[in-house]
Parts: structure tokens; sequence; C-alpha cells
């Protein structure tokens, strides 16, 4: 009995530990593997941009979402120069 105690503690202690694990690279990180959503302004990681990227002139631009990237695919220029904006 003693046995399947400690067998349960150290599976619950190992299911934390690697829950935290996989929220630091969200929050725990700089700003170095961010870039901003040119549509909406949020922060994007690069490295796994959930909206995947566009590629605009010699730049690739991040976004949160596929709502964001499809509206910047249709007029890149529209946001770039700032006439368009989406608040989130
Ligand atoms: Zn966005």
């Amino acid at each position: 009995m003693l046995l399947v105690a400690i067998t349960l503690t150290n599976n619950l202690a190992t299911t934390y530990w690697e829950e935290n694990l996989m929220r630091i690279p969200l929050f725990g990180r700089g700003k170095m593997d961010a870039a901003v959503d040119p549509v909406c302004s949020m922060d994007v990681n690069i490295k796994s941009p959930p909206g995947g990227t566009h590629q605009h002139g010699d730049q690739t631009y991040y976004f949160c979402g596929p709502g964001c990237r499809i509206a910047f695919s249709k007029e890149p220029e529209a946001y770039l120069s700032g006439e368009k904006k989406i608040n989130m």
C-alpha cells in the first residue's frame, strides 16, 4: 500500500511539473521570439505563430490567428500604413 501511495504521489508531482514546464515557453520567455501582429498589434510567438505567417515584400509577418492573416493577405498595404486596424 505504501508503495502505491508513493507511486501516485510521484505521478502527481511529475504531471504538475510537466504542466508548469509547458507554460514556461509561453510566459517565461523574453520578447526575443515575439513579433507584432500587424493587424491587431498582439505579440505573436514567431516559433509557433497561431495564425501562421504571410510573406509580403521581403518581410515575413506573423499572426495571432487565421482571421488576422487572411485580413492582412487581402490588404497588406492598408494594415502596414496604419490605415486599417483591428482593436481587440
Ligand atoms: Zn491578430
